[in-house]
């Protein structure tokens, strides 16, 4: 008789926390919790009634081909090697939250690889583009993770909770987070938002809570049409802005912020 497969995952049943083991479909947690295995391979772990109406439910898929399209041009690859440099060699796990459509874990050196995202697009794109790495689509606010699973955890322009990030990682884990600086893309900023003027004088310091933060700060000449994708990838409330507009020459400003399990 075939032994029952082992589930090797950091990944958690989002009703009660605890660890799945394998089924013919799926996965399944001691409570008779189930969740049946997509075609491209990840799980659907958001529950329903969980996310509040007002919530927007991630990037679109506009968004997302825009995404795999700029980053595969090797433009933002500092970034995903400054937070790769700053994990390290991780035998343990890694998980992205927030992963989209999986670049950014591409890049990553740990061969235990986790995704999450609250796009369903983003993940089934993610599995396709890394089929030895798991993922689940799920929130970033009530990760459906066990507790003290994760070696490191990172998050790349991405929403995510720091509460969550000390649950989940480790004794000893690393959490690593890249987050707009007060420059970030200003040339294709809305130029006459109070708000968001407020918010680039915050930025200008790193992220509270970071023991360590490095600030990377570099210029692109972009084509029209990489251009284009990076002004997709941007908040919506840029792209609707009468002044904003996708422009070929672009400072990149971003806060490398880390931390370790307390
Ligand atoms: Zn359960």
């Amino acid at each position: 008789m075939a032994e029952a497969m082992k589930y090797h995952s950091v990944f958690a049943c989002p009703h009660c926390g605890l660890s799945f083991h394998e089924t013919t479909s799926g996965v399944q947690c001691p409570n008779s919790h189930s969740f049946d295995r997509a075609r491209e391979g990840y799980l659907n772990l958001l529950v329903a009634g969980r996310i509040s109406a007002g919530t927007v439910s991630g990037d679109t898929p506009d968004s997302l081909a825009a995404r795999r399209r700029f980053l595969s041009t090797g433009a933002y690859h500092p970034i995903a090697q400054a937070v790769a440099d700053t994990i390290g060699d991780v035998d343990g796990a890694v998980l992205d939250i927030g992963c989209g459509e999986g670049s950014y874990l591409s890049h990553m050196r740990s061969p235990d690889q986790y995704g999450l995202d609250i796009a369903k697009r983003g993940v089934q794109m993610a599995s396709k583009l890394l089929p030895d790495a798991q993922f689940v689509v799920g929130t970033a606010f009530r990760l459906p993770v066990l507790n003290e699973s994760c070696d490191a955890v990172f998050s790349i322009f991405a929403p995510h909770s720091l509460e969550e990030f000390q649950r989940v990682l480790a004794p000893c884990g690393q959490w690593v987070t890249a987050t707009p600086g007060a420059h970030h893309l200003h040339q294709m900023r809305p130029k006459r938002d109070e708000n968001i003027l407020e918010r680039e004088r915050r930025r200008d310091e790193p992220p509270a809570h970071a023991t360590n933060a490095q600030r990377l700060q570099f210029d692109l000449d972009l084509t029209e049409e990489s251009a284009q994708d990076l002004f997709s990838m941007t908040p919506l409330v840029w792209q609707t802005a009468a002044d904003a507009a996708p422009v070929t020459h672009v400072s990149v400003d971003v806060w490398i912020a880390s931390g370790f399990k307390s």
